[in-house]
């Protein structure tokens, strides 16, 4: 470990919307912020495609061209941009200490964690290689390209079943496939989907292959009742098996809920430790949207302004 620590006033750990606004807003404010960038500089929106809802671009936007563009824009405001990974915290005592890969020491008077959340995938080659091509993980970005075509989602759970009856409103025809014989979404959930009349619920049917070369075609599945292949020509294929926040290195140091996302007060990005604020995704079961994202972002800088105007006791 390295003999001098850094002090700095505000550290923001995280490179997505949130992240990059908290930045926006504090740089802004002359707070000078520290930016650790993690593993994906940009967050989840570098590996999409076309954005059609982040307002003030009418005609879409790439995901890797606005999260360049925030960057340019945090930057511009003098944020401390930094490619690097915060691997340990120690969130005990104020100032904080804050520990990098690259063995720095950091002792920050406040931190915005925006550290988002991951989707979880199949593992599939060819959903890799088809992802933003066809292949999403996110219904209520990515349905509205698939309008009047005939998509499948895969999951059993609450988010599945409310992606599939979203993308019903859109699509033709919605495949909903789980590989057990019954959901496990709420039983209101169970009901509403089986009365949608263009959804089409597949038991007990696994993913084989996702089809197509540079766009999806179609996909392979395996009938495991009955032993045999199933192949449904489809356009657009959606993944809804969950996703796991991005909150490790924070474990017994904040307070989260049952599936590990940081518990903010509510109306509030305040965390359970005073001057440790959370943004975005990391914070966020519900929306998981990158203007939610960015409000939070918002959020969370002006009231570490106002923390360090008056910090309580
Ligand atoms: C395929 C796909 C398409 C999507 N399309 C849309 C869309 O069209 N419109 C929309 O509004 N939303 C869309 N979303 C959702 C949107 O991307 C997220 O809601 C948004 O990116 C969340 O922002 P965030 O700032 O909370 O975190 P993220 O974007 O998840 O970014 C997290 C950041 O934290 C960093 N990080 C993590 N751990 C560490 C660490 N230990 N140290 C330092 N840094 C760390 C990562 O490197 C990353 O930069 C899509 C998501 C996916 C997966």
């Amino acid at each position: 470990m390295s003999e001098e620590i850094e002090k700095v006033k505000i550290l923001i750990i995280g490179s997505g919307p949130a992240g990059y606004t908290a930045a926006i807003y504090t740089a802004r404010a002359g707070l000078n912020p520290v930016l650790y960038q993690g593993l994906q500089p940009g967050g989840q929106l570098t590996i999409t495609s076309d954005v059609e809802n982040f307002p003030g671009f009418p005609q879409g936007i790439g995901g890797p061209e606005l999260m360049e563009l925030m960057q340019k824009q945090a930057e511009k405001f003098n944020t401390q941009m930094r490619f690097g990974i915060i691997s340990k915290v120690d969130f005990s005592k104020r100032p904080f200490m804050i520990f990098t890969d690259d063995e720095k020491q950091i002792s920050a008077e406040t931190v915005i964690i925006a550290t988002g959340a991951t989707a979880r995938w199949l593992g599939l080659e060819s959903e890799r290689r088809l992802a933003g091509s066809g292949v999403s993980a996110c219904a209520q970005c990515d349905g509205f390209f698939y309008k009047g075509q005939d998509v499948a989602i895969v999951g059993g759970g609450d988010t599945a079943a409310e992606e599939a009856s979203y993308l019903a409103g859109i699509c033709k025809t919605v495949y909903l496939i789980h590989r057990r014989n019954e959901l496990r979404a709420s039983k209101y959930m169970q009901e509403k989907v089986s009365k949608i009349s263009n959804i089409k619920i597949l038991y007990s049917h696994i993913i084989k292959e996702i089809l197509g070369e540079k766009s999806v075609e179609g996909v392979l599945l395996e009938d495991i009742k009955n032993k045999k292949e199933v192949k449904l020509n489809i356009q657009g294929f959606f993944v809804a098996i969950g996703h796991h926040p991005n909150t490790e290195i924070f474990k017994g140091q904040l307070d989260t809920n049952e599936n590990g996302y940081i518990i903010t007060k509510p109306g509030t990005t305040q965390t359970s430790v005073k001057g440790v604020f959370a943004a975005g995704d990391v914070q966020d079961e519900a929306y998981r949207q990158a203007i939610t994202a960015a409000g939070s972002g918002c959020m969370a800088a002006l009231e570490v302004e106002k923390f360090l105007c008056a910090p309580p006791n």
